[in-house]
C-alpha cells in the first residue's frame, strides 16, 4: 500500500469575528464546505478499525476512520460520499449535527489520535458536523431514513420515555428503529432537553435540534410535552400501561450557594437564565415577549459550560462579563473551544476566588459581590484537581447582575419515587441500566449527575438495547 503523505497542519474551519459575533446569537463557527472537509479527511491516516486510538475514545465508538474514508474514497461524488459517510456515523449515532458541534473531543474521540505525535490532531468533530449538515440541507438524511423505514418490523409492546433529552431521544430512536411502539413524556413545553434550553443558539441552532427531533416523529415516537412524570402522572401508573419505562429525565435542578445575600433580585441561577434565553426566546425581545433583564456589570459563577454559555449569551446582550472561579485555569472544565471563543469576546476571567456574600443595595437588588481569595495545595482530590483553600484575604467586585453556573443535580420529583434506589440524588442502575424497579431502566445525567451529551446518547443506545432483551424475553414468557 503506499504510504500516506503527512499534512501537518488542520485545516480550519472558518469563524464569524467576534467584534460581529458578540451583537447576535447567529452560530460562530461556520464548518467546512465538501472541498474543505475532503483536505482536512486526507489527513486522517486511516488506521485499522480495531486499533484505531480515535474509536476508542469515542464513548459510543463511531467507525471514525470508516466514515472520514467514505468522503475521500468518493471525493468526486459529495452527494454518495455523504450519505455513506453519514449511514456509518448513523450505526452509533443517531445525532451527528449535535454531537459534532458540542462534545467536548479534545477529551474523547480526538485526544489520542495518531496524527497529534507529528502534527494537529484530526478535526473529528468538525468533519461529524459537516456531514450531518450537508446530509440536512440536502435531504440525504430524510433519503435515508426512508430506506430505514420500511424495514422495520412492529413489535405488540409499548414503551414510556420520561425526558426528551439526549437519553430519551436516543432510546426512542432506537426504539423504535426495533419496532417498539414509543411514547415520550416530557416536562417543558418543547422537547430536547438541555439541547434546547441549554445550549445557546450561538453554538447549536435551535432549527437543527427540531429536525432531528421531526426524525423521531417520522419514525412514530409520540411526544407528549407539558407532561411532569410524578405530577401529572407516576412511573407506577406508567407501568401499568407501559411494558417497560426509561428515565432521562436529566440533572436540571441548579445547585445553589449557601451565603448572605443569595436571594437578592439580579441573582440568576444560569439555568433560569439561560432558559429565558433559549427556549422562551429572550434574545429576540421584543418580538418575543421574555425579557431577562442583564445589568451592565455581569459576574459568572463558575467555570464549566454551563458558565461559559451564560457569560457568552450575558455578553450579547451587551454586559461587562467577569467569570468568577475558586480554582485555577487548569481546572476550567469547560471545552477548550468555548473558553477560547469566550476569552476572543472579551469575556473576563478571575481564578482562585470563591463568593462568601452577595451585596445588595437599598432596593434589594446586588450590587457587588464578596469573595475569599484561595489557594492551591499540592494535593489533588479523588477527580485529580488540586485542593484549594482560603487565604482569609478578601476582595470584592461590583456587579449587577449575577449567574450562578456551578452544577445541577436530578429532579427529585423523580428521584422520590417509591421502592426507586437513589444514592447522592443519582439513580442507581446495574450494568444493563436497569433501576431498582423491574422493568425501568435510567441513563444520562440522572444517573451520573452533569455529563455531556454523548455520554447521556450512550446511556440510551444502551438502555434501548437492554429493554429489547428484557422485552423479547417478555414476548417468549408470555407465548410458552
Ligand atoms: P437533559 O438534557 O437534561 O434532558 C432531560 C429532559 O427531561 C429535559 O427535557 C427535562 O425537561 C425532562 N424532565 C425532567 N424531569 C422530568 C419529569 N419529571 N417528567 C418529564 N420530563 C422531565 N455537554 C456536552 O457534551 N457538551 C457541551 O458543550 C455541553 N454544554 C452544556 C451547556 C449547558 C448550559 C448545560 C446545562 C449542559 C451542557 N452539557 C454539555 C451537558 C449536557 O447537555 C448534558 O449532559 C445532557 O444534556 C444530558 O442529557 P439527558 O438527556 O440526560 O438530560
Ligand atoms: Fe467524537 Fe463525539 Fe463524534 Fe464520538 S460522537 S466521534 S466523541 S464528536
Ligand atoms: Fe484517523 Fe486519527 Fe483516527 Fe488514526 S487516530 S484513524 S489518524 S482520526
Amino acid at each position: 500500500m503506499p504510504r500516506r503523505k503527512i499534512i501537518k497542519e488542520r485545516v480550519p474551519t472558518p469563524e464569524r469575528p467576534a467584534e460581529e459575533r458578540i451583537k447576535s446569537f447567529i452560530e460562530v463557527n461556520l464548518g467546512y464546505t465538501f472541498e474543505l472537509a475532503v483536505k482536512e479527511a486526507e489527513r486522517c491516516l486511516q488506521c485499522p478499525a480495531n486499533y484505531a486510538p480515535c474509536i476508542k475514545g469515542c464513548p459510543v465508538h463511531i467507525d471514525i476512520p470508516g466514515f472520514i474514508g467514505k468522503l475521500v474514497e468518493h471525493r468526486d461524488n459529495p452527494d454518495k460520499a455523504v450519505k455513506e459517510a453519514l449511514n456509518v456515523i448513523w450505526a452509533c449515532n443517531s445525532l451527528p449535527a449535535t454531537t459534532g458541534r458540542v462534545c467536548p473531543q479534545e477529551d474523547q474521540c480526538e485526544m489520542n489520535c495518531v496524527m497529534g505525535k507529528v502534527g494537529d490532531k484530526v478535526n473529528i468533530g468538525k468533519l461529524e458536523r459537516f456531514v450531518a449538515d450537508y446530509a440536512r440541507e440536502k435531504g440525504i438524511d430524510e433519503e435515508l431514513l426512508s430506506e430505514i423505514i420500511p424495514g422495520i418490523e412492529k413489535k405488540n409492546q409499548k414503551v414510556a420515555i420520561i425526558g426528551a433529552g439526549p437519553a430519551g431521544l436516543t432510546a426512542a430512536g432506537e426504539l423504535a428503529k426495533l419496532g417498539y411502539d414509543v411514547t415520550i413524556y416530557e416536562a417543558l413545553h418543547e422537547p430536547g432537553g438541555v439541547l434546547m434550553y441549554g445550549i445557546p443558539e450561538f453554538r447549536l441552532p435551535k432549527d437543527i435540534v427540531e429536525k432531528e427531533i421531526e426524525k423521531l416523529r417520522k419514525l412514530g415516537v409520540r411526544i407528549l410535552t407539558d407532561h411532569i412524570v410524578g405530577r401529572t402522572l407516576t412511573i407506577e401508573e406508567l407501568l401499568q400501561e407501559y411494558d417497560a419505562v426509561f428515565i432521562g429525565s436529566g440533572a436540571g435542578t441548579p445547585r445553589l450557594i449557601n451565603a448572605p445575600g443569595i436571594n437578592l433580585n439580579g441573582i440568576y441561577t444560569a439555568n433560569e437564565f439561560l432558559t429565558r434565553v433559549n427556549l422562551m426566546k429572550a434574545y429576540l425581545f421584543p418580538e418575543y415577549d421574555t425579557p431577562v433583564k442583564v445589568g451592565r456589570r455581569v459576574i459568572v459563577i463558575g467555570a464549566g459550560n454551563t458558565a461559559m454559555d451564560a457569560a457568552r449569551s450575558a455578553r450579547r446582550f451587551g454586559a461587562d462579563v467577569t467569570i468568577a472561579y475558586r480554582r485555577g485555569e487548569e481546572d476550567v472544565s469547560a471545552r477548550i473551544e468555548e473558553v477560547e471563543h469566550a476569552k476572543e469576546e472579551g469575556i473576563k476571567f478571575e481564578f482562585f476566588i470563591n463568593p462568601v456574600e452577595f451585596i445588595g443595595d437599598d432596593t434589594g437588588k446586588v450590587k457587588a459581590v464578596k469573595f475569599e481569595k484561595m489557594r492551591a495545595l499540592d494535593e489533588r482530590d479523588k477527580r485529580g484537581k488540586r485542593k484549594i483553600v482560603g487565604t482569609g484575604e478578601y476582595v470584592t467586585l461590583e456587579a449587577d447582575t449575577v449567574i450562578i453556573a456551578i452544577g445541577k443535580h436530578p429532579n427529585r420529583l423523580i428521584v422520590n419515587t417509591p421502592g426507586l434506589k437513589v444514592e447522592h440524588g443519582r439513580i442507581v442502575v446495574d450494568e444493563n441500566l436497569m433501576t431498582s424497579i423491574p422493568g425501568v431502566f435510567a441513563g444520562g445525567d440522572a444517573i451520573r449527575g452533569e455529563a455531556t451529551v454523548i455520554l447521556a446518547m450512550g446511556d440510551g443506545r444502551m438502555a434501548a438495547k437492554a429493554i429489547h432483551e428484557y422485552l423479547t424475553k417478555k414476548r417468549e414468557e408470555q407465548k410458552a
